[in-house]
């Protein structure tokens, strides 16, 4: 934890806890390194629905090419507060309010999942364009991934066969611009698989449009940049993705290239603080029950693993009994909820670890908040809080790149 960080989190009060804190001086060191080693060709939309908090959003405008937006709610969220900054509008199973409302909107990318999202789309187009990706779900081979969104049969996207009736209605529409192929096929690869999968779907792209007399203007490959939980300072290799692209996007110099990251930009700047409430030992073994829990930090359950943590000592102890503590010895951190499923971390050895003591969840700024299922339980939600970003937060405006 940065200093600044550790000194934000000491001075939470005990009623602001468990808290939310996400460190935005961090972030925003952390996505000017993401576009610094990616090639100028390359651009960068961020996927909100990894997280959409505000302040977040504002310290990545000016320095991402977009956001990629799933649903109209993220649509209003992103618009709403950054009128300027390009928006991708993709996911399963838009509603035809969705649609009009994107279309209202004038989103810059349409990516549609299916022939019938295609025909909805043209019906509700009247007078106005729309520039699409199709989706694609590749049959490739992803090997081990911790999500697979393609290369098995899947409600993402559609299988290449499926493409030609929709070029068939593009053909037919010249409201409908086709500018290219969007495939986020797998979450969790490496640089080097991330690399392999690019240069795969870039060459199978390029015989597509071939075969098909298209001019191929765009391949958004998506996000799924992996995040390694149990090794926090293992990051997805940014600069040997970014140096691994040059070549191949030299074997395809008309093409733009887009990806659109989420959990990899904004997983490491988020921390769940809270405070041990009890310690006890159940057949020798030590659980520490925390205040909140996985109703507020989903991430460990959802992905079945240890959530890191670090342990900020809180020396003061207002009662005359001896204070409960685990030392030295492997200890499970779970919540308040009545459900066995309700764990943080497993059988983690701590040095020492007290009732009182804060601990502070790190890699909790993706997928953490956002996707618990707040109202089990009804305790209450967390404060939300921000480490102070020295520099002013873009309002948008510098989007120069992404014109239609
Ligand atoms: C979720 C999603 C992303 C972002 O994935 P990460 O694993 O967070 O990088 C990008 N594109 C699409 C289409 C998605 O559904």
């Amino acid at each position: 934890m940065r200093p600044a960080t550790l000194d934000r989190v000491v001075r939470l009060t005990d009623d602001d806890l468990p808290a939310y804190l996400y460190d935005l001086p961090a972030l925003r060191e952390h996505v000017r390194a993401i576009r610094a080693a990616l090639p100028d060709r390359v651009e960068l939309l961020y996927a909100a629905k990894a997280n959409a908090d505000p302040r977040i959003l504002r310290t990545l405008a000016g320095h991402v090419d977009g956001f990629e937006v799933a649903s109209g709610g993220e649509l209003s969220h992103v618009r709403g507060l950054l009128p300027e900054a390009p928006t991708a509008f993709g996911g399963p199973g838009k509603t035809p309010k969705e649609l009009a409302r994107a279309l209202d909107a004038g989103v810059e990318r349409l990516h549609v999942e299916s022939e019938h999202e295609l025909l909805l789309l043209a019906g509700l187009l009247a007078g106005r364009t729309a520039d699409v990706l199709l989706r694609v779900n590749l049959p490739v081979d992803l090997g081990q991934v911790a999500l697979a969104m393609g290369g098995q049969p899947s409600p993402f996207g559609m299988d290449p066969g499926r493409l030609d009736r929709c070029l068939e209605l593009i053909a037919s529409d010249p409201r409908i611009r086709l500018r290219g192929l969007h495939l986020h096929l797998a979450s969790g690869l490496t640089a080097a698989a991330q690399l392999a999968l690019v240069d795969e779907v870039l060459t199978w792209a390029e015989d597509w449009a071939h075969h098909h007399g298209i001019d191929l203007c765009e391949v958004n490959v998506g996000g799924g940049m992996g995040v390694d939980y149990a090794h926090p300072h293992r990051k997805f290799d940014w600069p040997a993705f970014g140096a691994g692209l040059r070549p191949l996007l030299a074997r395809h110099p008309h093409l733009t290239l887009r990806i659109e990251p989420g959990r990899s930009v904004t997983a490491y700047c988020g921390w769940y603080v809270t405070q041990v409430l009890d310690i006890k030992f159940s057949r020798r073994q030590a659980f520490a029950v925390l205040r909140g829990g996985t109703h507020h930090l989903r991430t460990p359950a959802a992905k079945q693993h240890d959530q890191p943590f670090e342990v900020i000592p809180d020396d003061d102890w207002p009662w005359p009994w001896d204070r409960p503590e685990a030392r030295d010895e492997p200890v499970t951190l779970v919540g308040q909820l009545c459900t066995p499923k309700d764990v943080l971390a497993r059988r983690v050895t701590v040095k020492r670890l007290r009732v009182g003591d804060r601990v502070a969840f790190a890699m909790a700024g993706a997928y953490a908040w956002n996707i618990s299922h707040h109202a089990f339980l009804m305790h209450p939600h967390p404060t939300f809080h921000h480490v102070e970003d020295a520099e002013p937060s873009a309002t948008g405006g510098a989007y120069a790149r992404q014109t239609p």
